[in-house]
C-alpha cells in the first residue's frame, strides 16, 4: 500500500482523508498535481526538514526530473551542508550520465566533507546499464 503525504505539512495521510489532519489542507485541490511534482515543488520549500525529506524522496524514485533542482541545490546551496549531503546521496541512487557529472561536481565542492562524499559516492557507483541516457 502506497504512502501519501500532505504535500503542505509533509505529514502521513492514512486512508482517504479529504483533508490533512494535521494542517487542513485540503488534499483534493492538490491531485492534478503527481506526487513527483510535489517533490520538485518542495526542492525549495522555506522548512529544511521538507527539503531534506523531498530530496531523499526523489533519491528513493530514482527521479531525472529532479536533476536540475538538484544541481540548482549544488551550485546555491552554501551555508546548509545537510542539505548538499543529502543532494548527493539523492544523486547516487539516480541512473545515468547526468547524476554521474553531477556527483562529479561534487568533488570539485569548496567544502572538503562534501568532495570527500562525492568522490566515495562514485567509487560505490555501480556500473552504469547501458541504455540509461
Ligand atoms: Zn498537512
Amino acid at each position: 500500500m502506497l504512502t501519501f503525504y500532505c504535500p503542505e505539512c509533509w505529514s502521513e495521510i492514512i486512508g482517504l482523508e479529504t483533508h490533512c489532519p494535521v494542517c487542513g489542507f485540503e488534499l483534493a485541490q492538490d491531485q492534478a498535481l503527481s506526487f513527483e511534482e510535489k517533490l520538485l515543488r518542495s526542492l525549495e520549500h522555506p522548512v529544511p526538514e521538507r527539503r531534506y525529506l523531498a530530496i531523499q524522496l526523489l533519491g528513493q524514485l530514482g527521479s531525472q526530473a529532479a536533476l536540475p533542482g538538484l544541481e540548482k541545490l549544488l551550485d546555491n546551496e552554501v551555508d546548509d551542508i545537510y542539505v548538499l549531503r543529502e543532494v548527493l546521496e539523492a544523486l547516487s541512487k539516480i541512473q545515468g550520465s547526468r547524476s554521474r557529472e553531477l556527483l562529479q561536481k561534487g568533488t570539485e565542492h569548496p567544502f572538503p566533507l562534501i568532495r570527500q562524499l562525492a568522490e566515495r559516492l562514485l567509487e560505490n557507483r555501480p556500473a552504469e546499464k547501458s541504455g540509461v541516457n
